[in-house]
């Protein structure tokens, strides 16, 4: 082969390979084979592998799954999970909660990726150990092993052998003002993780990602995937200068003809599971009501195909948010 035919060939792999930012967190890749997902995702007892997959899939519909549960390839002599965790891409550890009776994510890990520009935070949970010397700070490679497959969680039933799998996340991360929100939302609880909690996290689907990027090759571009996404309903709020804002400038709409000192709130799309993809300033004149938050449309096809976090309810003929819509609402703009 001519030599700078080859150069040109392997630096077009090792493009194609960067323009791939999200790798499998562990060895199992089954998702890309024909009819694989039974050997990929795990489901729920009694379930089929579809409840093992991100969005409404658990309660028949009724109960939101915000990750991938991936099932186990490799077991020690025990048949304990053993497959290496590894992570997803390029990125910082930071958290690591080392007390599985805490959560029902059980031993979890949380790291921070800059993707075409944008804050990511993946999460694996249910973990057996970490990888040995990991601390919070540390950089990881993609593909660096950051732990072992178990099953911890503190929920009453536990994972069985069997189900053995590591729950994978994608999120954006909603507020640094996590802690004071949850202290007012959960006055009874003890706040264990911080701004670490899940409940601060909001998930997009990991197995659509995975397949977008192997699809679309270099094209692939994460703000555009996300501002593409179905909306289930646009809200305006009378808040301005929350975090949000400044952690994901991609995805608000400036308009020129506004200046700053003019923005009395943002009007936003959220996806069915919360996730806001498109804030468009407004001035207070834009605005047709005085209250903080206020329902402008509703994507009825969307919410009736997935409609299990309660974001917005019917009353009547209107349709208003519903207790899950405000919680969030408050969250982000606190
Ligand atoms: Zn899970």
């Amino acid at each position: 082969m001519n030599k700078v035919f080859l150069s040109a060939l392997i630096l077009s792999v090792r493009l194609a390979a960067l323009a791939q930012p999200f790798h499998f967190p562990t060895a199992n890749q089954a998702l890309f084979e024909k009819g694989g997902e039974e050997r990929f995702f795990v489901g729920t007892p009694g379930h089929d592998w579809t409840s093992g997959c991100f969005g409404c899939v658990r309660s028949g519909g009724r109960q939101m799954h915000e990750g991938l549960d991936i099932k186990c390839l490799q077991r020690d002599r025990r048949g304990e999970p053993s497959d290496p965790v590894m992570a997803t891409a390029d990125g910082t550890v930071m958290y690591m909660n080392h007390h599985p009776s805490l959560s029902n994510y059980g031993r979890y890990i949380v790291l921070r990726h800059i993707i075409g520009g944008i804050e990511v935070y993946s999460l694996y949970a249910h973990l057996e150990e970490f990888a040995a010397g990991l601390k919070p700070g540390q950089a990881v490679k993609a593909g660096e092993k950051i732990a072992v497959m178990g099953r911890t969680t503190n929920t009453r039933s536990g994972i069985s052998k069997e189900r053995a799998h590591v729950h994978f996340e994608l999120n954006l991360f909603y507020n640094d003002h996590f802690s004071a929100w949850y202290k007012k939302h959960y006055p009874k609880e003890h706040d264990d993780h911080g701004i670490w909690n899940g409940q601060n996290l909001v998930g997009f689907d990991p197995r659509a990602i995975l397949l977008a990027q192997r699809e679309e090759g270099p094209r692939f571009d994460l703000a555009r995937w996300l501002q593409q996404r179905a909306g289930v309903c646009r809200v305006s709020v009378r808040k301005t200068g929350f975090s949000w804002l400044k952690r994901y400038p991609m995805l608000v709409k400036n308009d020129p003809s506004l200046p700053p000192e003019r923005i009395a709130g943002y009007e936003m799309a959220l996806d069915y599971n919360g996730l806001p993809f498109e804030l468009i300033p407004r001035a207070a004149a834009q605005m047709k009501s005085a209250a903080p938050y206020q329902v402008l449309s509703v994507n009825e096809a969307e919410y009736a195909r997935n409609h299990c976090r309660k974001l917005v309810t019917r009353r009547g003929a209107h349709w208003e948010l519903g207790r899950e819509g405000i919680d969030l609402l408050d969250l982000l703009t606190d």
